[in-house]
């Protein structure tokens, strides 16, 4: 694997509905002494159709759901009536997640466009009424097809994670403590490409089960010079739309000159992160009192006209809901 570096993986297992039975029905009405066969088709089983959801950016959903399942399909019955069809079940996936067969190992097929659709497994098919059967020489059959058995399957859902927010800051500034207080999960980090870099990441779940990925940047940015192939990643990395968080403590003696000082690092390291969304948060709001808290928001808005800023705390929860729905949004404008 070269191109991706954190994977997400998830297993499920996926059944697709039973064929309803034909039906073996002979007509009968008052008067009518030999009415013939008439039972019906029974209905197809639901399939399991797999559909890309640009919206979503990790596996993380499927935390919480592991089995799917699409409904039965109806049997026939008289009058030549068909069974209703039993209920598709889609699973929605990010853009860029491979399935694989959890038995063999072997690539199904990749999402690679939003809305695709790929049916995983197919609704067993009804069976024939038994009218089909009548013939000349068999007037009543007393034979339907039964519905054939929907199928089931293990399969390994695989995503490539890259950072769609990292944070940039001096040591001391929160980075990990924010890091710790969004995210829900770590992605199982496998074949990473700089083993001597271990970044600390994880996936914050956002409202509606969506949820994006965290990265603490400067410890990528501190082996920087020991790691081969880092340019690499952040190429990957600049690709998506991601943003970078600028932390800087509220008791920094000046926060502008900070800000100015850690642009002029990343220029150094690679001036393409640059032409990356910024977003900045003064972090550890705490430890202000009210006041203080009002004069840092003029501060801020005075300094930072254009990048979208916060006044958070990872330790007290504040600002981190706006944090987060500021992050996204920004995430999703192009
Ligand atoms: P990093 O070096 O940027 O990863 O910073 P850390 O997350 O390790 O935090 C450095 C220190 O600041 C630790 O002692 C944290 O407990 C403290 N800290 C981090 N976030 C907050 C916060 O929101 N409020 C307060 N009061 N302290 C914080
Ligand atoms: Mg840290």
């Amino acid at each position: 694997m070269t191109e991706g570096n954190f994977v997400d993986y998830v297993k499920l297992n996926v059944n697709s509905g039973n064929g309803g039975k034909g039906s073996i029905h002979l007509h009968r009405e008052k008067f009518i002494t030999k009415g013939g066969p008439d039972g019906g088709d029974g209905g197809r089983g639901g399939h399991v159709i797999v559909r890309a959801n640009s919206n979503l950016w990790t596996l993380y959903n499927f935390k919480f759901k592991r089995h799917f399942s699409s409904g039965h399909g109806e049997h026939g019955s008289k009058n030549r009536s068909s069974g209703a069809q039993g209920e598709d079940i889609y699973i929605e996936v990010p853009v860029g997640t491979i399935f694989k067969n959890t038995e063999s190992n072997q690539i199904l097929f990749e999402i690679t466009k939003n809305k695709q659709e790929v049916i995983l497994l197919e609704g067993g098919l009804g069976g024939l009424g038994n009218w089909h059967f009548k013939s000349s020489t068999r007037q009543t059959p007393r034979y339907a097809q039964p519905g054939k058995k929907g199928k089931e399957l293990a399969v390994t859902l695989e995503l490539k994670v890259l950072a769609d927010v990292g944070l940039v800051g001096f040591p001391n500034a929160g980075k990990s403590t924010l890091l710790a207080a969004v995210t829900g999960a770590k992605p199982k980090i496998a074949d990473y490409e700089f083993t001597t870099l271990k970044p600390n990441l994880g996936i914050v779940p956002y409202r509606d089960f969506k949820s994006f990925v965290m990265a603490d940047i400067p410890g990528i940015i501190e082996g920087a010079g020991k790691g081969k192939g880092l340019g690499h990643y952040f190429l990957r990395h600049i690709e998506r739309n991601s943003i970078l968080l600028f932390m800087i403590p509220c008791d920094s003696k000046n926060v502008k000159k900070d800000f100015e000082i850690l642009i002029s690092e990343l220029k150094e390291y690679n001036s393409e992160l640059l032409d990356k969304k910024f977003a900045i948060a003064l972090t550890k709001c705490d430890l202000l009192d009210e006041e203080l808290l009002k004069e840092y928001e003029i501060e801020m808005k005075d300094h930072f006209k254009k990048i979208p800023h916060f006044l958070i705390s990872s330790i007290s929860n504040q600002g981190l809901d706006s944090l987060k729905d500021g992050l996204w949004t920004l995430l999703n404008e192009s």
